[in-house]
C-alpha cells in the first residue's frame, strides 16, 4: 500500500485521529479561509468542537494547525494570560 496516493486531491485533509469524519459531523466546514495560526489561505475551516481554544472566532483556524498541533501551541501561547476571560465567557455561555 502506497502512502501518498492523494494525487487529484489539491487540498487533501489532514488524518484526525479522534475526528475521523470531521466534515461530515460538522467539525470541519468548507469554507474560504485565511488562517489564523498559519495565515494560509484555505478552503475548510474548523467549526466545531473539534478544538479546545474557545477564545478564537469559530472557523478562522484550519484542520491543518489543529491536526498538527500549531493551533493549541500558537493560541495557548496567546491566551496563556487571558484566563479571567475565559471563565468570563463560560459564566456568559452558561446561563
Ligand atoms: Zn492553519
Amino acid at each position: 500500500m502506497r502512502a501518498c496516493t492523494l494525487g487529484q486531491v489539491s487540498e487533501a485533509l489532514p488524518t484526525f485521529r479522534y475526528h475521523p469524519s470531521l466534515i461530515r459531523t460538522g467539525s470541519v466546514a468548507q469554507r474560504p479561509i485565511r488562517c489564523v495560526v498559519c495565515n494560509e489561505d484555505r478552503r475548510h475551516a474548523c467549526v466545531g468542537p473539534a478544538y479546545s481554544v474557545e477564545e478564537i472566532e469559530e472557523g478562522s483556524v484550519c484542520p491543518w494547525c489543529i491536526a498538527d498541533g500549531s493551533a493549541a501551541m500558537k493560541l495557548s501561547a496567546e491566551f496563556a494570560d487571558g484566563h479571567s476571560l475565559r471563565d468570563l465567557s463560560k459564566n456568559i455561555v452558561e446561563t
